[in-house]
């Protein structure tokens, strides 16, 4: 679905991402792992051209993404992305924070859209907090409405930037289940996580980031079992 050839991101001279080469077929899970500034939330934000590339080229869904925003928002539309910091509207309760892009971008009734959040919601474990404000929500439970937002657009893929770095260690198992069930029911993902635990669960196909390269990519019980790499075994001892 997604496809990485030999991708390169500068910030001036700096370069963020260094000729990386991989891909995310459809209903796979592909789990970016990596010590902090290697480059993780770069290659995802090229995903959606939220940055834009110096080189190489970002394929989704078989064609490079367009060069005008224009067209871009478009394709945004077609992948679901969840941040560190979940950004739900404050002043909408749970379920219009679900329900409106639907609206406004898909041009979905209102009935039509609060009936598909409402459902998400469920989904979610959220069904009896739809009428709430995301301040009276729990982190884990922001983050699931988050989510729900996202699959209210019905993405192709789901694009996610350490979706539980932010949460109480309490809440971040609900947000982890959520995400194994949306790989379960065959949604395409990418994930930059720090939970190894979930990227050895889930994830088809693990790539380990260090200073905007990739060092080494492969299934997970090849990366966590026997990694070839140097510093992949350095990054996985770092963890403990
Ligand atoms: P973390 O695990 O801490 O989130 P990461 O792997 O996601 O790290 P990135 O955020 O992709 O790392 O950053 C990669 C490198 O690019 C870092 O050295 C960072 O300082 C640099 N960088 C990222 N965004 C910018 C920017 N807008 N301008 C300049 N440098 C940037
Ligand atoms: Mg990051």
């Amino acid at each position: 679905v997604v496809v990485y050839d030999q991708v390169r991101k500068n910030y001036g001279s700096f370069v963020a991402i260094d000729g990386v080469s991989v891909q995310v077929n459809k209903g796979e899970v592909m789990c970016l792992i990596g010590p902090s500034g290697s480059g993780k939330s770069t290659l995802l934000r090229c995903t959606n051209a939220l940055e834009r590339i110096n080189g190489g080229r970002v394929m989704f869904d078989g064609q490079p993404l367009p060069e005008t925003e224009g067209e871009m928002r478009k394709i945004r539309q077609r992948m679901g992305m969840v941040f560190q910091n979940f950004e739900l509207f404050p002043h909408k309760s749970a379920l219009d924070n679900v329900a409106m892009g639907p609206i406004t971008v898909l041009g979905l009734s209102e009935s039509k859209a609060r009936e598909r959040a409402m459902a998400l919601l469920e989904k979610v474990g959220l069904g009896n907090k739809a009428g709430n404000y995301p301040a009276s929500l729990s982190g884990g439970q922001q983050q699931r409405v988050a989510i729900a937002r996202a699959l209210a657009m019905e993405p192709e893929v789901m694009l996610f930037d350490e979706p539980t770095s932010a949460l109480d260690p309490e809440t971040i198992g609900e947000v982890l289940n959520v995400m194994k069930r949306l790989a379960d029911e065959g949604m395409t993902m990418v994930v930059v996580t720090h939970e190894m635990t979930f990227a050895r669960q889930v994830a088809d196909w693990v790539v380990v980031f260090d200073h905007g390269k990739v060092v080494e990519q492969g299934p997970p019980a090849q990366i966590f079992d026997n990694p070839t790499a140097e510093r992949t075994r350095d990054f996985l001892g770092h963890l403990g």
